[in-house]
């Protein structure tokens, strides 16, 4: 999942770079309102942080002109203190949540993890597709309840499936949701990643032979020529 953080603070915008990479985000930035737009309008961003603050154009014009471009992705801002009217404001240019500063990164984590399920329709912080189960808050994955220990990015591509169970994905869209802008892109690479997942992510001989596990298990399916889909077997 690919994170905007909008931030002219040095200081804070380093310390939630840290925490959102930490927690297995893609992150770009920007520190002023008209790159935070121009980026929130080619990229493809699964949630945004947009401090209000911002020098050049400001976060609440920022999130207006998204908004009337048709951009819907969620976006949390980032508030002074004891400024209620911008938190109204700033609900009703189309802010999908809100952070008062000063905050702990904890709670900023949470709310992101929070707002990017509801955008794909998911309810908990637990996604489970049959036998396969990625916890969102820890970053754990099992396969058939064993631990499963992924690179960051078979973790992303993961992660980007379970949140959209059955839903054929592209390799291009993949590619845009688990590398930044300036990143230098290879498509082919989804493939190698796919591949080890589907290594890793298959139950071991002694468990499935063990437990008579009531869950289907889950797979990464090849649709040729469109991309992947994550489906039940
Ligand atoms: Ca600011």
């Amino acid at each position: 999942m690919r994170i905007l953080l909008v931030e002219d603070d040095t200081l804070l915008r380093a310390q939630l770079r840290t925490a959102l990479q930490g927690a297995g985000y893609t992150v770009d930035e920007a520190d002023n309102g008209r790159d935070a737009q121009f980026l929130g309008e080619t990229e493809a961003v699964d949630a945004v942080v947009l401090d209000l603050g911002l020098p050049v154009v400001d976060g609440l014009t920022v999130l207006k002109r998204w908004r009337a471009a048709g951009r819907n992705m969620p976006v949390l801002i980032l508030t002074a203190r004891d400024n209620w009217h911008e938190k109204v404001a700033g609900i009703d240019a189309g802010a999908d949540d809100y952070l008062t500063k000063p905050f702990h990164l904890e709670e900023l984590l949470a709310r992101l993890r929070a707002l990017i399920r509801r955008a794909s329709g998911q309810a908990s912080a637990v996604l489970q597709c049959g036998d396969w189960s990625l916890d969102t808050r820890s970053g754990r994955v099992t396969c058939a309840g064993q631990p499963v220990t992924l690179t960051a990015h078979e973790y992303k591509v993961l992660d980007y499936l379970m949140h959209r169970p059955g839903v054929l994905v592209s390799r291009a869209e993949l590619t845009e949701h688990i590398y930044a802008q300036d990143f230098d892109r290879d498509s082919n690479t989804i493939e190698v990643f796919v591949g080890r997942l589907r290594k890793k992510m298959s139950p071991s001989a002694d468990s499935s032979a063990s437990s008579a596990s009531p869950a289907a298990s889950a797979r990464i399916e090849t649709v040729r020529g469109m991309g992947y889909r994550l489906v039940l077997s």
